[in-house]
């Protein structure tokens, strides 16, 4: 009766697992970036009901092999330039695999010291690589959209810390809060003021500049024309390296205008952040270190599998006066950390194995020379796109994402459905995925390089493609 499948058998699964992983990654580039599928193709494929007996892991991996690895969108494809392209890289899938063997839940130091202070060391180790200064410290979270949730949590218990005990709901004598973030800040910030009771309306989209960067002298008036109103200004959320066009917003500014305004500032590094490794990079973030708080995602640049967001913050005491809640059967006498005071989650994977494994296996001259080289595929794909009359590139290239534009099309409508076509034929192919976005309304195609497996020849093969697609459309009429 019971028991968890005979070593045996789990360590020839496992073996096969290593050399289904090598193999995958090995080959993963041949393949369609994008499976052939259509809505419902792999549920149709498999059992609508659960197995009455078990199953051999021999079987189950089988049916993975040829049922769920075909069928994913390859992330791992050096051809993935769509979104922010990562990569999953060898020591990271270690450090996963190895954390789900653990299986520790990092909630209190007790409940695995080498998880929590090892996620405290890589934090730290973190920090000293993106040139922050000692009065930041870290942990991570799985998302960066949970880390600005908290830091948002943190903001408006700094404001007001009655919230925390009687809510928002039904008080008179609580002005509406209200944060500000840029036109092409991320989502995430307008879910987070969603969640915390702010009220989505309450969320200011300030214009940008002509390089998609967050204007400080709107910013002064929105603040201005809140505070006449009777609202509470509450936090700016910075970016630096926004989501379509990885503009950074100027941090100095808005850092000066928080300070004279008493107000939160989070810099949302999630994409970009990465890139600070290099010291050549780090003239676009000065400012951030006058930051209430920053993530930075490394699932995102930093060659980390998903899910791993580090949330950085100045005064660490003030995200556990906002959320630690001790009940008597999580009380421990260590007077350690404890990590599940610095967020609403209880339960933590260890997700700083799979970091503290990347940090060490390229170090930090490997990982800078690799963000480096996507840069510079990135800007090399930009002169080349500049460099063709049927094409222009629509934003600055700080860092390795080119945002870009089929000029064909009598007006701007006609060339937003022509670059929408284009791009439709150009994923419909297969052997690289581009996304898009809307800049001042307009289709606007991206290529973001973030995959390890990417290179030059990768790039200029996106390239043919695209320039191949819109020959034959343009021939299509
Ligand atoms: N911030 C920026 C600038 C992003 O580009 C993204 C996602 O692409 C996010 C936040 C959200 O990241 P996550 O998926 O980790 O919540």
């Amino acid at each position: 009766m019971g028991g968890d499948v005979p070593i045996p058998e789990l360590r020839r699964a496992l073996h096969r697992v290593a050399d289904e992983i090598a193999d995958y990654l090995d080959s993963v580039g041949e393949r369609r970036v994008l499976p052939l599928v259509e809505p419902g193709d792999v549920a149709a494929q498999l059992p609508p009901s659960p197995p009455r007996t078990g199953e051999s892991l021999e079987q189950i991996l089988d049916d993975y092999k040829q049922l769920i690895e075909p069928n994913v969108t390859h992330w791992n494809h050096p051809g993935f330039l769509a979104y922010f392209s990562i990569t999953g890289s060898g020591p990271g899938i270690i450090g996963e695999a190895l954390a789900s063997a653990l299986n520790v839940n990092a909630m209190l130091w007790r409940t695995s010291p080498a998880a929590t202070e090892l996620e405290v060391v890589t934090c730290d180790w973190l920090r000293q690589m993106l040139g922050l200064d000692e009065g930041f410290s870290g942990h991570i979270n799985d998302t960066a959209s949970i880390s600005t949730l908290l830091a948002l949590a943190a903001a408006r218990h700094r404001l007001d810390p009655t919230i925390r005990e009687r809510g928002l709901a039904g008080r008179s004598e609580v002005s509406g809060l209200t944060v500000y973030a840029s036109d092409q800040a991320h989502s995430s910030v307008d879910k987070a003021v969603m969640a915390l009771g702010i009220g989505h309306g309450n969320l200011r989209r300030i214009a940008c500049d002509e390089q998609f960067r967050l204007a400080p002298e709107e910013l002064a008036a929105a603040i201005e024309a809140d505070r006449q109103t009777g609202l509470q200004p509450m936090a700016v959320v910075a970016t630096a390296g926004t989501t379509s066009t990885t503009s950074v917003d100027p941090l100095t500014a808005i850092a000066d205008l928080c300070q004279r305004q008493g107000l939160w500032l989070h810099v949302d590094g999630a994409y970009a952040g990465s890139a600070a490794v290099c010291e050549e990079y780090r003239r676009h973030f000065a400012g951030w270190e006058r930051a209430d708080s920053i993530v930075v995602n490394p699932h995102k640049w930093l060659f980390t599998p998903v899910d791993c967001s580090v949330l950085f913050v100045r005064e660490e005491d003030l995200l556990r006066e906002t959320f630690s809640l001790v009940p008597e059967y999580l009380r421990s006498q260590e007077g350690e950390k404890n990590l599940m005071d610095l967020g609403v989650q209880l339960g933590r994977r260890f997700r700083a194995l799979k970091l503290w494994m990347v940090i060490r296996a390229f170090g930090v001259d490997g990982l800078q020379e690799r963000i480096r080289y996507h840069c510079a595929l990135a800007e090399e794909l930009a002169r080349r796109i500049d460099g063709d009359r049927d094409f222009e590139v629509v934003a600055p290239v700080p860092f390795s994402t080119v945002c870009f534009r089929w000029l064909e099309g009598a007006d701007d409508d006609e060339r937003d459905a022509k670059n929408e076509a284009l791009l439709a034929r150009i994923n419909a192919e297969g052997p690289v995925f581009l996304s898009h976005t809307r800049l001042r309304g307009r289709y606007v195609l991206r290529a973001a390089i973030g995959n390890l497996r990417t290179t030059k020849e990768h790039v200029d093969a996106a390239w043919r493609t695209v320039r191949r697609c819109a020959r034959r459309l343009d021939a299509a009429g």
